[in-house]
């Protein structure tokens, strides 16, 4: 047989979500979500901010090197430049060594170094003044001679900034002109203004890194409650469900809104789903009562039937049963859902109430079924008929599911403030990853083996229902082929 089409698997899901507690949480600690908004947000805007930053500092550290090292270089072109002109003016009164002197003499301002090499190396003349220390000048005039335009050279602990080019005076090529600077100071303050900044812009970029993750998380902090609410929601309260929001930007708003709006509609269509299915299980559950009484009397009555007319009855009367329990348990869950479910909640005495269900359940199935309790007296506060409907529905599975020469055991007992009601069987079990389903409407473990037994698949759905109705809860313990123990706990009326 097959169950209506309107049983969408989506709105089951929904409400089993609610049921088994699945509430959608966002991870608040752990390692951050590479994939995640937040994280890319921040990620993006930090990566901005350091290239923002960093050319910052790049275009500031260019400035202060032009400033400090550029206007050096510049210097010492521009005295290279002069000194031919120099030479020649001076050697237009005096002998062109004279001259020579006379020029370095004119130029050797302070830090500044000038001397001349002829072709084969020897210093043909120098700055009388030393701006330089020994071991400075030896590095220096061993510089061999060469064409060079001006940069900082490193020479021990001190930066020179150094040219030099052939010095050619009226047409003759007197030799080789260098010009050197010590520009230490200036290199040194250079250096420890461009590690300053450098200090500066990984500290700056490391607190906006910080500050933009933080207002970032805020920012994203109204999608988060959406999440929230959105894994809160179950099919019971659909209808109630409203998406509320404290001081969100506009768009976040809009989409709560439209949210909101789709819960409406879904809650809509999950009420006329469950009225649908209420409404046919009622209407049909009449005529089929019905045909299933004209089916056992005839098979009852009719002695001049033929064996394969007496078993297309007996088939007839078992599928009619069958489906007439279908429909009995989908009424029971459509007025679970819609809340029309009442529990006459009364003082239930334990002992009193499992000895008659054992006894129920003995002639009921014809089976061994032992009853096991401490010798106190253990009170709780239920709905008597339903727990009864709970407990014959766990020693009905009991026994379809285990072999038939074996015993179902049903334990009172108290752990603390709870008292439990175990069903044990020894029988077929149930896989681990079926265990957290059992509860669904509809589940089966094996649909081959349901169908021999002619479960519906809604049994153990209406027990999690009318237990939790009834303030308890149930849970299961199950070992293939070991047998399972199902246990409704509920809480004890009196103090142990
Ligand atoms: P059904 O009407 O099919 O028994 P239930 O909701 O009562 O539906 O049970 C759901 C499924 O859980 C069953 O189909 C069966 O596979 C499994 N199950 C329930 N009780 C037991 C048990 N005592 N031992 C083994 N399997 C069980």
């Amino acid at each position: 047989m097959k169950f209506p089409s309107i049983w969408h698997p989506k709105i089951s899901q929904l409400w089993v979500g609610r049921s088994q507690g699945l509430i959608v949480r966002q991870k608040l600690a752990g390692p951050p979500d590479p994939n995640s908004l937040q994280f890319r947000l921040t990620v993006g805007i930090a990566a901005v901010s350091a290239v923002g930053l960093g050319s910052l500092s790049l275009y500031t550290s260019m400035k202060m090197h032009q400033q400090l090292i550029y206007t050096h270089k510049q210097n010492i072109q521009y005295v290279a430049d002069r000194f031919p002109r120099d030479v020649e003016t001076y050697s237009q009164q005096l002998p062109l060594e004279i001259g020579l002197q006379h020029a370095i003499d004119e130029s050797n301002t302070k830090n500044l170094f000038l001397w001349v090499k002829t072709a084969d190396g020897n210093i043909l003349t120098k700055s009388t003044i030393l701006a330089v220390d020994r071991q400075e000048y030896t590095a220096l005039i061993s510089i061999d001679n060469q064409q060079m335009a001006p940069r900082v050279n490193a020479i021990n602990d001190k930066y020179m900034a150094i040219c030099s080019g052939t010095l050619v005076v009226q047409g003759r090529k007197l030799g080789h002109l260098y010009v050197a600077q010590d520009i230490t100071s200036d290199r040194l303050r250079l250096n420890s203004m461009v590690g300053s900044l450098l200090i500066a812009t990984i500290l700056a970029i490391a607190l906006i890194t910080v500050a933009i993750a933080l207002y970032v998380r805020r920012a994203l902090e109204p999608v988060r409650q959406i999440s929230q609410h959105a894994g809160a929601i179950s099919a019971a309260d659909l209808g109630k469900a409203r998406v509320q929001l404290d001081c969100a930007p506009s768009e976040v708003r809009e989409l709560a809104r439209t949210l909101d709006i789709m819960l409406y509609r879904l809650s809509e269509s999950w009420e006329q789903q469950r009225q649908f299915v209420s409404n046919v299980s009622h209407e049909l559950r009449t005529p089929l009562t019905i045909v299933a009484g004209y089916v056992q009397s005839t098979l009852r009555r009719g002695a001049n039937l033929t064996e394969p007319q007496r078993e297309a009855l007996a088939t007839a009367a078992g599928e009619a049963d069958r489906t007439i329990q279908l429909l009995q348990d989908l009424l029971e869950l459509a007025r679970a859902d819609s809340g029309h479910i009442h529990f006459q909640l009364e003082v239930v005495m334990l002992n009193d109430l499992l000895s008659e269900v054992v006894g129920m359940a003995r002639q009921y199935s014809n089976r061994q079924i032992i009853l096991s309790a401490d010798k106190g007296s253990h009170e709780v506060v239920a709905d008597c008929n339903r727990l009864k409907q709970v407990l014959l529905n766990l020693i009905d599975n009991a026994v379809k599911y285990s072999d038939p020469d074996k015993p179902v055991t049903v334990k009172l007992d108290r752990q603390g403030s709870q008292v439990s009601i175990a069903v044990c069987d020894t029988g077929c079990g149930i896989p681990l990853p079926d265990q957290t389903r059992i509860f669904e409407r509809f589940y089966r473990v094996d649909e081959t083996r349901a169908r021999a037994t002619g479960g519906t698949g809604l049994g153990l759905s209406i027990v999690k229902t009318l237990v939790e109705g009834m303030g308890g809860r149930v849970t299961v313990l199950s070992k293939l082929d070991k047998g399972s123990t199902f246990t409704v706990w509920l809480p004890a009326q009196s103090a142990p």
